[in-house]
C-alpha cells in the first residue's frame, strides 16, 4: 500500500544564516529511513509518465521500487544503465520541469522526490564502492570528444562502453565543464563530480586537459594527423555577454563566468592558499535573473559581502532561475531589486563605486514570450557598490567555428545539427549540449551526448 502523504519527505538543510557564510553543501541529503519513506509514495504507474519526462529515460519506477525495498545497490545499477552522472543530476536537474512535472502524485499534492532519491542512491553507492572496471571488447577505432562537460562526458562514456577508444580534449586544467567551474560547491560538491568522472575513466576514456581544440590542434588535424574516425564537439557556451554600458570596464566589474570560475574551480574562497582572489567588498550587485545570477549572488555573500543585490529588469514572474534557487537566495539574505535596469557603472580612480539603474514597467510580451520591460523616464537612481557581477547570458566561444572549415553555425554562434543524430554539416563531426542549444541544462546536454554516441556508433558500424 502506497504512502499517500501529499507532501515530499523534507530534505534536511543547513540553516540559512549559517550556510550563507560557508561553502558546504546546502541540502544534506536523505537518510536511508527518509529515502525508503519517500520511495513508498511512488504508485508504480504502468504508464510511467515520469520516465518520458526524463531526457535520458532513467527507469524511475524500477529504481524507486528497489529503494523502497532497501536494495540501494540494485537501484544504483538500474539508474546508471541510463544515467552516468546520477549524483550530479539528483542535485542540479530542474526536476520540477522534467521527471517530477509529470509525476502522477503531483496532481493532488507534491510529486515524488525523484531527484532527491536519485541523489541518495548515488551518494550511498559512492560511500561504499569504488568505480568499477568493466570488461569491454575493444574495436580499435578512435573517437575524439572536445570538452569534458556533461555532453562530452556522456558521449565518451557511451562510446567507450561500446568498445571505442575515446579521448576527451579539455581546454581547462580539470575536467567537468560547468559542473566544475560554474555551479558552486555549496550546490554541487566538486569531489562528487570527480568521482563520477572517475567512473567514466574506468571505462577506458582518456581525458587530456589543457588542450584547446582550435588552437593546440584543429578538428581537421584530429582526423588527418591523429587518426580519429569521428569527433564529438561538446564545447559548451562559455563566452559571456556584457551590458555594453558606460563604466563596464572599471575594476570590480566581473562576468559571472570569471567570478564563478575563480571561486569554484580555482577556490578563490581559500585565498591566500589559492592565488586567485576575487574582490567582493561590502556591497555587490549581480545583474541578471537566471540560475547563474543566483549562484553568483549566493557566492558573493559567502565570500563576505554584507549586502548582495540581484538587479533584474523584469519582474518576479519572469525570473528565469529555478524557484528553489530564488527561494534559497532569499533565505540567505539576497536582496532582489526587480524591475530595475542598469544604465551606467559609476567609478572613482578606476574602481567601481556604484550602479545607476532605471525603474521599469512591463509592456506586452516580446519575441521571447516574456513581457517587455519599458523604462520609466526620470526614474534613475544609484546603488553604492564595490563590485558588479554581470550574469546576463553566454554564447559559444567562436574558436571552433573559426578553425573548422565546413562547420555551419547559427548567427549567434550555435553549431547547426540534425536533431535526430546531432550530426553537423561537416563529415564525421557531431555536436551537442550548450554549443548547439545555447545555455540550457545538464540533463539536456547529457541527452544530446547520448544521441550523438548512438549515431556515431551506427555510422562507424556501416563504414
Ligand atoms: P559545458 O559544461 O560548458 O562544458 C564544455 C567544456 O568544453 C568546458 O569544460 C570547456 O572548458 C570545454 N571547452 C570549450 N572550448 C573548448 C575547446 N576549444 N577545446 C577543448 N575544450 C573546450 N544546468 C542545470 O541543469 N541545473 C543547474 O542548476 C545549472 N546551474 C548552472 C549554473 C551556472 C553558474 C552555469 C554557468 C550553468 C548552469 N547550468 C545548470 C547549465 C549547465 O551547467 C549547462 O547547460 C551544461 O553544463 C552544458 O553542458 P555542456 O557539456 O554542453 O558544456
Ligand atoms: Fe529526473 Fe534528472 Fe534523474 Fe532524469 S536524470 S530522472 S530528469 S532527476
Ligand atoms: Fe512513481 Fe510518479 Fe513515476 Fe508514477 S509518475 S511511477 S508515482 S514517480
Amino acid at each position: 500500500m502506497a504512502n499517500m502523504s501529499p507532501k515530499k519527505v523534507p530534505i534536511p538543510e543547513q540553516e540559512p544564516q549559517v550556510r550563507n557564510r560557508n561553502f558546504q553543501e546546502v541540502a544534506l541529503g536523505y537518510t536511508a529511513e527518509q529515502a525508503i519513506e519517500e520511495a513508498t509514495r511512488c504508485l508504480q504507474c504502468k504508464t510511467r509518465p515520469c520516465v518520458a519526462g526524463c531526457p535520458v529515460n532513467v527507469p524511475i519506477p524500477e529504481f524507486i521500487q528497489e529503494v523502497a525495498a532497501g536494495n540501494f545497490d540494485e537501484a544504483y545499477r538500474i539508474i546508471t544503465r541510463e544515467n552516468r552522472l546520477p549524483a550530479v543530476c539528483g542535485r542540479v536537474c530542474p526536476q520540477e520541469t522534467q521527471c517530477e512535472e509529470v509525476c502522477v502524485r503531483g496532481k493532488k499534492g507534491e510529486a515524488v522526490a525523484i531527484g532527491r532519491l536519485e541523489r541518495f542512491v548515488a551518494d550511498t553507492w559512492m560511500a561504499g564502492h569504488q568505480p568499477e572496471t568493466p570488461e569491454i571488447v575493444k574495436k580499435g577505432i578512435k573517437v575524439a570528444v572536445v570538452g569534458s562537460g556533461p555532453a562530452g562526458i556522456t558521449c565518451a562514456g557511451e562510446l567507450a562502453q561500446l568498445g571505442y577508444d575515446v579521448t576527451i580534449f579539455e581546454a581547462l586544467h580539470a575536467p567537468g565543464g560547468v559542473l566544475m567551474y560554474g555551479i558552486p560547491e555549496f550546490r554541487l560538491p566538486k569531489a562528487l563530480v570527480q568521482r563520477e568522472i572517475d567512473s567514466i575513466r574506468k571505462l577506458g576514456v582518456e581525458i587530456v586537459c589543457n588542450v584547446i581544440v582550435g588552437r593546440s590542434i584543429t578538428i581537421d588535424e584530429l582526423f588527418e594527423e591523429e587518426g580519429f574516425a569521428a569527433v564529438f564537439v561538446g564545447s559548451g557556451a562559455g563566452l559571456p555577454s556584457f551590458l555594453r554600458i558606460e563604466g563596464e570596464n572599471l575594476n570590480g566589474v566581473y562576468s559571472a563566468n570569471e567570478f564563478l570560475t575563480r571561486s569554484n574551480l580555482m577556490k578563490a574562497y581559500e585565498f591566500p592558499k589559492s592565488p586567485t582572489p576575487v574582490r567582493v567588498g561590502k556591497r555587490v550587485a549581480v545583474v541578471g535573473g537566471g540560475n547563474v545570477a543566483m549562484d553568483a549572488a549566493r557566492t558573493a555573500k559567502r565570500l563576505g559581502a554584507e549586502e548582495v543585490y540581484i538587479v533584474y529588469r523584469r519582474g518576479e514572474d519572469e525570473l528565469p532561475a529555478r524557484a528553489e534557487e530564488v527561494h534559497h537566495a532569499r533565505e540567505e539574505g539576497i536582496i532582489f531589486k526587480l524591475l530595475n535596469n542598469p544604465v551606467k557603472v559609476h567609478g572613482e580612480n578606476g574602481w567601481v563605486t556604484g550602479l545607476e539603474c532605471m525603474e521599469m514597467t512591463l509592456g506586452e510580451p516580446d519575441a521571447s514570450g516574456r513581457r517587455r520591460p519599458i523604462a520609466k523616464e526620470g526614474s534613475n537612481f544609484v546603488i553604492g557598490l564595490d563590485t558588479v557581477v554581470v550574469a546576463i547570458g553566454q554564447s559559444p566561444n567562436p574558436l571552433i567555428r573559426q578553425t573548422t572549415p565546413g562547420l555551419e553555425t547559427e548567427r549567434w554562434g550555435g553549431i547547426i545539427v540534425n536533431e535526430e543524430t546531432m550530426k553537423t554539416s561537416k563529415d564525421g563531426v557531431y555536436a551537442g549540449g550548450d554549443v548547439v542549444t545555447g545555455a540550457a541544462t545538464v540533463i539536456l546536454a547529457m541527452g544530446a551526448g547520448k544521441t550523438a554516441a548512438r549515431a556515431i556508433h551506427e555510422a562507424l558500424e556501416k563504414r
